[in-house]
């Protein structure tokens, strides 16, 4: 996957956003200097009454701002709501007026806890500091207060579209899908996308994450998705979402559990010492 070193939009050469119009209302914005794999996509999605933001990056420049800026936001209340609060979806929060999280992990943000936001940032992946002497060492997600606890069935209104809630633990334990059950598409946050998927953080769980990859197929065998639109890397359709979620049940076997569990153990190590060992 590439990103054009040309905004399509209205954004200059030098913006560190870069967005382009997927459909009508419906956006994607990505982080053009923040180069690495955990670069989350961020979608925003225009409504009649409200606007909703979904993730948010890493927070280094104003999001909303940008926004306004280049006129993709401006008249309607924002709400921004993230899929899940790892640093790459949930660092550019503190950014917006009204946040919303689900319940599982509105404790941790609140906290401002980076040892639960896996905050792993190295400088070689910003290739574009936000000052002089920015450290990646020194990144942290900030604290903050959510306006909304989000559970599974909740409906986000804008007005003219509707997003249902779906709670899909695994990857962690308050990751989310969105659903627009109208137009039969999935914002699906980092619970699927095209890549090796990842259940080997402090609060990935491999049974919810079964349980969540057999819910996307009942999805699609019930021919509610169409197009998802995922947490990272490019949008696909609903047989590559049944596949990318069997071959997870399929492949979660013993041995995966012996080495996931292998991984998660360094993992945590090292969030702990990036985070509190200092
Ligand atoms: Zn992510």
């Amino acid at each position: 996957m590439s990103v054009p070193t040309e905004s399509p939009g209205t954004g200059s050469y030098s913006d560190w956003f870069w967005w382009e119009e997927v459909s009508n209302g419906l956006y994607l914005i990505r982080e053009r200097f923040f180069e690495a794999g955990k670069r989350a996509n961020i979608w925003l999605l225009q409504g009649s009454q409200r606007d909703l933001v979904i993730d948010t990056g890493l927070g280094l420049r104003n999001l909303p701002n940008y926004l306004m800026s280049v006129g993709l936001i401006g008249t309607k209340p924002v709400l921004a709501v993230v899929t899940n609060i790892h640093f790459d979806h949930s660092g550019g929060l503190h950014h917006f007026d009204r946040v919303a999280v689900h319940r599982a992990e509105a404790s941790a943000l609140m906290r401002g806890d980076n040892f639960e936001t896996a905050t792993w940032l190295y400088d070689w992946e910003v290739k574009r500091p936000p000052h002089r002497g920015w450290r990646a060492k020194n990144y942290r997600v900030q604290s903050v207060a959510p306006d909304r606890i989000l559970d599974d069935g909740d409906i986000i209104n804008l007005g003219n579209r509707q997003l249902t809630v779906l709670h899909m633990p695994g990857h962690s334990r308050g990751s989310i899908c969105l659903h627009d059950q109208e137009n039969r598409i999935l914002f699906s946050g980092d619970v699927v996308y095209n890549g090796t998927l990842i259940d080997w953080l402090p609060s990935s769980d491999i049974s919810d994450y079964i349980q969540s990859c057999k819910r996307l197929m009942t999805l699609v065998d019930n021919n509610l998705v169409v197009k998802v639109l995922p947490g990272h890397f490019d949008p696909f359709d609903a047989e590559r979402l049944y596949n990318l979620a069997s071959s997870y049940v399929a492949n979660a076997g013993v041995c995966h559990k012996i080495t996931s569990c292998g991984a998660r153990y360094i993992a945590s190590l090292t969030l702990w010492w990036k985070n509190y060992g200092k």
